[in-house]
């Protein structure tokens, strides 16, 4: 069954240093995800950190932290039928060169840590993360 979700998005700083905010959001919208909350911040070590938790014990934690705070993201809501999985795939592969033909990975990231998108993996996840960065009260009913 079906049902209108909503999910975490992060362009990472990769992709904002590039330019490729518009490309990148027309990519969900195409897809028919809508953005329902959105703002651009420059995460510091501790909110990196703390996102990121999950993978404090992984070889490359340090890395993603640097690269997460290495300039400005655009954290954004999206919402739709089955949004987690479609954001994911619209998203394709953490590596891109895994990543399927016209994904935003395939088309935009540079490497499997510098990789442009996160996207929430689950609903569990999903609710944390969008209440990591937003009150219920910055989200706007659209659908
Ligand atoms: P995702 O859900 O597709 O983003 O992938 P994961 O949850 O496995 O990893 C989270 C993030 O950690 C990825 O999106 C990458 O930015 C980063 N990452 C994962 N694997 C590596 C790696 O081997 N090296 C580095 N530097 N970063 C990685």
């Amino acid at each position: 069954m079906s049902a209108n979700q909503r999910t975490l998005s992060i362009i990472k700083p990769d992709a904002v240093a590039c330019n490729e905010i518009g490309a990148i959001l027309s990519k969900f919208e195409e897809a028919g995800l809508v953005i329902v909350a959105c703002k651009m911040m420059h995460l510091t070590e501790k909110q990196a950190g703390e996102f990121y938790a999950v993978h404090k014990e992984r070889p490359f934690f340090g890395e993603l932290v640097e690269f997460m705070t290495s300039g400005p993201v655009l954290v954004q809501v999206l919402e739709g039928v089955d949004a987690i999985a479609k954001n994911r795939e619209v998203m394709g592969a953490t590596d891109p060169s895994k990543a399927e033909k016209g994904t935003i990975r395939n088309e935009f990231a540079k490497s499997v840590g510098e990789n442009a998108v996160h996207g929430s993996d689950a609903p569990d996840t999903a609710k944390t993360e969008i209440a990591f960065f937003f009150k219920e009260n910055e989200i706007c009913e659209r659908t």
